[in-house]
């Protein structure tokens, strides 16, 4: 008989590859397991806090995880270490959430359109996403998101099916990953195989022919899988004849993605091909301060900033970075200021520093300062050109460590000692 302990050690072991690693040894790690209730595995929590994070924000992966050793036991309780609370409405909604499960996918009811920030780098997806959820199977078909790794494309995707199965209940959905989708292929044959028992691969059928929204999250990986690619079209065709809508995400456009066949390449393109781009500094910015919002916390912009320019793009990648300082503040127990989040992110280099310039610096400079370059690098001595020129030249030297005599060439030539003296 397997023990809670043994689940609780599998289970971490699924965490562990699955959330960032302070995520996991500041909440994961701390919880117990204690026993096993029928099908429900029963934790405790040491602090009132962790419970409360664990449920407000990691329930669901804690329950994927559980659920994805495909046991008997996939029920998740949590109870407080010290004063016995617990958060069995949770394990009640679970239950339900099991039972939905076979009605219809459970969304993340995180990803909506309304959480959604919308800004240049991803307004035409949004737009077309919209109109997809609005009239599935009508007007973009297939719709075919792409874009690379963070930038909301599994978001959007689950806003889609949030959305539809609010306003329009009476349609089945199903989302899955391509990875899903050829491990359910693989199991229905094999079943199908070894029993003779063709019922298998009907149920396979039905599952993703007998839908009217067919979303598949990632579809390059199945390049190079000649046998889902040859039942994924016959999906396709059969969804794609009776007007049911299809919907992919790639990190790549169908014509880059090597291994595919050229059959399924071109349908790929059919519909509306939607790019999600990386997100400005202002789209980012805006993306921290809806999230810091949402978690109840008051950020000063400052610090947004300071997230904001240490990520290239990747949105996933900067909400961790957040999820850090609100942690720091948390433990500290103090506001979030800069220097907490400088303290928190110390070994988060600024990701953008390599692309900062001397031109760059000079620029900034002329902007705030209402300058040509030419008088910024020119010979004039006035206080309103000398002091904004001292200060590009002093933010060159503190940020790209040029030596005087560079700098000096920059500034048409003048001596290091002029420099030294900025
Ligand atoms: P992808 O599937 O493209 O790799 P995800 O959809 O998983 O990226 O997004 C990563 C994280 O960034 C998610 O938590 C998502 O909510 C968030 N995110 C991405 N784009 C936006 C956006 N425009 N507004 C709000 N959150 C976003
Ligand atoms: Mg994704």
């Amino acid at each position: 008989m397997i023990t809670a302990k043994e689940v609780w050690e599998k289970v971490l072991q699924v965490l562990e590859k699955e959330v960032q690693s302070w995520c996991y040894d500041a909440w994961f790690e701390n919880l117990k397991p204690k026993t096993i209730e029928g099908n429900t595995l029963i934790l405790s929590a040491p602090t009132e806090m962790n419970l409360r994070i664990i449920k407000d924000n990691h329930y669901e992966t804690l329950q994927r995880a559980l659920k994805s050793l495909g046991i008997f036991v996939y029920d998740l309780e949590i109870i407080s270490e010290k004063d016995g609370a617990t958060i069995s409405s949770e394990r009640q909604n679970s239950s339900k959430e099991l039972e939905k499960e076979e009605e219809g996918f459970q969304f993340n009811s995180k990803y909506t359109f309304d959480t959604f920030v919308v800004g240049d780098s991803n307004n035409f997806t949004h737009a077309a996403a919209q109109v997809v959820a609005e009239t599935p199977g009508k007007k973009f078909n297939p719709l075919f998101i792409h874009g690379g790794v963070g930038l909301g494309k599994t978001h959007m995707m689950h806003a889609i099916g949030n959305y539809i199965q609010q306003h329009n209940p009476s349609l089945k959905l199903v989302y899955t990953t391509s990875e899903k989708f050829t491990n359910d292929l693989i199991n229905a044959l094999h079943a199908s195989k070894y029993s003779k028992d063709t019922t298998h691969n009907e149920k396979f059928r039905e599952k993703y022919r007998n839908v009217d929204v067919l979303m598949i999250d990632d579809i390059q990986f199945i390049e190079n899988k000649p046998s889902t690619q040859q039942e994924f079209f016959n999906t396709f065709n059969e969804l794609y004849n009776e007007s049911k809508q299809i919907i992919m995400t790639s990190d790549r456009m169908p014509n880059q993605i090597p291994n595919l066949e050229e059959r399924l390449r071109t349908r790929f393109e059919w519909g509306l091909m939607a790019d999600v781009q990386p997100p400005s500094f202002e789209t980012k910015v805006a993306i921290l301060q809806m999230k810091a919002a949402g978690e109840m916390f008051v950020v000063p912009d400052e610090v947004l900033y300071d997230i904001a320019s240490r990520v290239e793009s990747n949105i996933r990648e900067m909400e961790s970075l957040l999820s850090r300082v609100l942690f720091f503040a948390t433990l500290k127990n103090t506001p979030v200021t800069l220097e907490i989040s400088a303290e928190a992110l110390k070994d988060y280099a600024r990701k953008n520093k390599e692309t900062i310039t001397a031109d760059t610096i000079i620029d900034a400079v002329c902007t705030l300062c209402n300058l040509t370059k030419e008088q910024l690098i020119g010979k004039k001595k006035t206080k309103d050109i000398v002091e904004p020129r001292q200060i590009a030249i002093y933010v060159i030297n503190e940020l790209l460590g040029l030596p005087l005599m560079a700098i000096g060439q920059i500034f048409g030539g003048r001596d290091h000692t002029t420099i030294m003296y900025a």
